[in-house]
């Protein structure tokens, strides 16, 4: 799989796309990410990217020139699956879109900033729309590291069998179950007898029971379409 994000912070994405799992998913030669540097492609010595908002409100607009050649350069190397914009008015980001967009080839992030982007490149260059929930960052930036993760983890072979993404919360419209490690005692709290008699079918059991306990009390929306 191939991610290319478009930034005029690319700063902003070097750690979280560069440690841990993506690391190594990277080093797997699982998914490559290639960060763009919007500014690159601004005009005149300033490389000015952002202008005024027409109708006089406050704040920076980006510009759809810059974008749009970018994205062209882009677009003539291969053929992108979805060129996604992050913005706090898209469809919200959940493990059912992530499944999804993990199983595409090259996909495109774009990130805004200031004021938002030109409404234009959304209605002309963008495939769809991705929220990571109902509140405003500064930038697209931080929001495209959240949905680079969750898609990458979901990469076969990104993480070992032991970490099955198929076993993490969401997934089987489930909440995980709770985890323990060692030591079995500590302070006098116990961890559940169950998971140290070594039994798999009784374990597995409690599991279930569990995932569907702490999904009842905390997120019972989620069990409303899944017939559990
Ligand atoms: N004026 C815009 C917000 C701009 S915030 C509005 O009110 O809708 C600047 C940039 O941050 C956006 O262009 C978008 O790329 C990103 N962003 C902000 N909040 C986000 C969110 N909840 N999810 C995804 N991207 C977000």
């Amino acid at each position: 799989m191939r991610i290319d994000i478009l930034s005029v912070v690319p700063q902003l994405l070097e750690s979280p796309l560069n440690h841990s799992i993506i690391k190594r998913a990277k080093e797997k030669g699982l998914v490559e990410i290639f960060i763009h540097d919007i500014r690159e492609y601004g005009k005149g010595n300033y490389r000015q990217v952002d202008d005024y908002n027409y109708g006089g409100d406050a704040g920076m607009v980006l510009m759809i020139e810059p974008v749009y050649n970018l994205m062209n350069d882009l677009k003539k190397e291969r053929e992108y699956d979805e060129i996604i914009y992050m913005s706090p008015d898209g469809e919200l980001l959940n493990q059912q879109v992530s499944n999804t967009l993990s199983c595409l080839d090259n996909i495109m992030i774009l990130c805004g900033h200031y004021k938002g982007i030109d409404h234009r490149i959304r209605e002309h260059l963008i495939t769809r729309e991705i929220s990571i929930g109902d509140y405003v960052l500064s930038g697209g930036e931080i929001a495209a590291a959240v949905v680079c993760d969750s898609i990458v983890r979901l990469l076969p072979g990104a993480i070992s069998d032991e970490t099955s993404a198929l076993s993490d919360s969401f997934q089987d419209n489930l909440l995980s179950p709770p985890v323990y490690t060692r030591p079995a005692e500590f302070n006098g709290w116990r961890v559940p007898e169950v998971l140290l008699s070594g039994n798999p079918k009784l374990i597995s059991q409690w599991q279930e029971e569990k995932a569907l306990e702490r999904t009842r009390l905390l997120r019972p929306n989620l069990l409303e379409n899944s017939g559990k």
